[in-house]
């Protein structure tokens, strides 16, 4: 049976007269890697501060690992992880120095915790080298080794992505399919480009302005994305029965209201055409289509007028 790790239930933030979060109701199960995906500015950061309890909702609350009362989510909060943003680490200490301090200024217990997240992140080798002397890359994962040190059930990631150089990317984003995979964590990550979880994200929520405008598994947004030829015709049935039955069609689906998508064949979509007008069905519109991801996004948060 599925988990619920991390509930938010009209989850809301308002800063005096402006509704930064507005009744989020997002749902992240055991072992999910869930994108949050949204402009600058449309909240995310502010819903992950919610769910790591570093700032207070307005309305609304979250719920962790089945925990919604106050002792409870204070005892599931030590599950947490979160980088969401760099933190504060001393320029003139090494990556171990750095953690070392952290894990004594947090009381985390046994000195093996930093080797082992510096291991995770892959920055063990990094020895003498100075923080300020390191790449984007690597401040970025020593971010994530810092959230790491308390072996989290949950991470919630604000934009870790946001500056890497592509190698960077990749490396982050095999980081964590690695985490996800290994130990089961769960996470949460935000960006404004999606296609940068791309391949990474089992799950997306997308926001805009403060509202979740969708929630939706990766195979459904796949599926959405899918390349198709939209035909309109006047009988739909009928229609999809004459490309199966006459061009061994079988990858289309018939939407209510008279169009159907076909996922296959489209390289000669006149076979079809030509198919039905000779068996007299009426062809109203015939219409490629097929987003990317990110298409989609911005056809997503470009139909929403709210506000
Ligand atoms: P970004 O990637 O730019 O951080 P975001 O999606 O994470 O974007 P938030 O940082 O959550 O967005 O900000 C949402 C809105 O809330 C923005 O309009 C921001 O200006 C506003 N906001 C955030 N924190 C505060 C604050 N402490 N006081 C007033 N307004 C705030």
């Amino acid at each position: 049976m599925s988990e619920n790790v991390l509930v938010t239930r009209d989850l809301t933030k308002r800063y005096g007269s402006a509704t930064v979060v507005d009744h989020v109701n997002i749902t992240i199960q055991k072992g999910d890697i869930y994108g949050l995906v949204g402009r600058n500015g449309a909240g995310k950061t502010t819903i992950i501060r919610m769910a790591a309890a570093q700032t207070v909702p307005s309305g609304g609350g979250v719920e962790l690992f089945g925990a919604s009362d106050i002792r409870g989510l204070s005892q599931a909060r030590s599950r947490i992880g979160a980088m969401v943003e760099i933190p504060s680490f001393y320029p003139y200490l090494t990556a171990r120095e750095n953690l070392e301090y952290y894990r004594r200024q947090r009381g985390i217990a046994g000195k093996h915790v930093v080797e082992d997240a510096l291991e995770q992140v892959n920055l063990t080798d990094t020895g003498k080298k100075k923080f300020k002397t390191f790449s984007l890359g690597m401040k970025q994962r020593l971010g994530l080794a810092l959230a790491l040190m308390n072996r989290p059930d949950l991470l919630l990631l604000d934009e870790p992505i946001n500056g890497l150089d592509p190698e960077g990317i990749v490396e982050f984003r095999n980081l964590l399919l690695e985490l996800n995979r290994q130990y089961q964590t769960t996470i949460l990550i935000s960006s404004h480009i999606l296609s940068e979880l791309q391949s990474l994200a089992t799950c997306y929520g997308f926001i805009d302005k403060g509202h979740l405008l969708e929630q939706l598994s990766a195979g459904e947004l796949a599926e959405k994305c899918r390349d198709c030829m939209e035909i309109k015709v006047d009988d739909a049935p009928r229609a999809a029965a004459l490309m199966e039955q006459e061009l061994g069609l079988r990858d289309f689906e018939v939407l209510p209201g008279g169009a159907i998508r076909l996922y296959e064949g489209l390289e000669r979509p006149q076979k079809v055409t030509n198919l039905l007008v000779a068996q007299g069905i009426n062809l109203y519109g015939m219409e490629h289509r097929g987003a990317n991801l990110e298409d989609y996004f911005l056809n997503l948060i470009g139909g929403v007028h709210h506000g």
